[in-house]
């Protein structure tokens, strides 16, 4: 299975900072280790171009991001510090879930080992998120690949606000989010399909909703293409997560949405979205086991 690592664009960090970058090159060496892929399905990201990124996003905030003029309280809610490595690391890792989209509508399923940034908006960032890639993904399908109908499913424990914003009156794109409902962020928006779930939840009542949304998905809007948002931040020693999934439950939430799109025989693009364990070791591991259940399932999609 063909994966797309960005991990080789480093963003400095002030002293301190809490993002744990470490997983990204952690994923795409325990991969390699583990057998899990071989050396020739890893690729570099390309670079998406300001074109794809205008799908989505205004005019003004790409220029304000490539030329680093954000307001100072804009950039603040993105996480990180702004320079021309920060923009050139974003466009790559949107580039990866373009070049993951291409291949997996080719072979069945695709990675993007970064990617996920789902709390980009169309006029600005947070939340770590300074494009969402997920979105420019969707356009680009539909205006390349002659897709139309694309479900995106966000199981990173914090809503996909941005994603929801996005697509808030676009009836072709079905957002659905299942996430923390006392976590960030705060003020949510409205997704084609919402559940929120209590402080505490564990694997078993987070896979019987998961499983029940799954089937609404793919019976009421009958998706081509779905892209996996597949967070790690719901795992039980997560620092923001506040959910109580287990590592083995998390490979069963892989395997329920990787299965239904096999079942279907649809294509799967999947990104890696949040994770914040104190052990980046554990954030690799659930991470790495996403990818191992996708390069295990053999999906071979039909095209229609
Ligand atoms: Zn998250």
């Amino acid at each position: 299975m063909r994966c797309f690592y960005s991990d080789t664009f480093v963003l400095p960090l002030p002293e301190g900072h809490r993002f744990p970058m470490a997983k990204y090159s952690g994923l795409r060496e325990r991969l390699i280790r583990d057998g899990i892929v071989s050396l020739a399905d890893l690729h570099e990201a390309p670079q998406a171009s300001w074109d794809d990124l205008r799908l989505v996003h205004t005019a003004d905030y790409l220029s304000a991001i490539e030329l680093g003029t954000l307001p100072r309280e804009a950039q603040r809610r993105i996480g990180f510090p702004w320079s021309p490595q920060m923009v050139e690391r974003a466009r790559r890792s949107v580039g990866a879930t373009l070049a993951a989209t291409r291949a997996a509508i080719e072979a069945g399923a695709a990675a993007n080992l970064a990617g996920g940034t789902h709390h980009a908006f169309a006029d600005r960032g947070e939340g770590y998120c300074v494009f969402n890639d997920v979105a420019v993904a969707s356009r680009v399908l539909q205006r390349d690949a002659g897709v139309q109908r694309i479900a995106i499913i966000d199981c990173d424990v914090h809503q996909g606000n941005g994603t929801a914003a996005i697509f808030a009156s676009d009836r072709d794109v079905f957002a659905f989010s299942i996430h923390g409902a006392r976590n960030y962020p705060f003020r949510k928006e409205k997704s084609r399909l919402d559940i929120e779930l209590e402080d505490g939840t564990g694997d078993e009542p987070y896979l019987a909703q998961l499983a029940h949304s799954l089937e609404l998905i793919f019976h009421g809007h009958n998706p081509e293409v779905v892209f996996y948002l597949a967070g790690a931040d719901p795992f039980e020693g997560d620092r923001l997560g506040r959910l109580k999934l287990t590592i083995e439950g998390l490979r069963r939430r892989d395997e329920l949405v990787i299965d239904r799109c096999s079942r279907a025989g649809r294509p799967i693009v999947i990104t890696m979205s949040g994770g914040y364990a104190t052990n980046v070791d554990d954030i690799v591991t659930i991470h790495a086991n996403t990818i191992r259940v996708a390069a295990a399932s053999g999906i071979i999609a039909r095209t229609t």
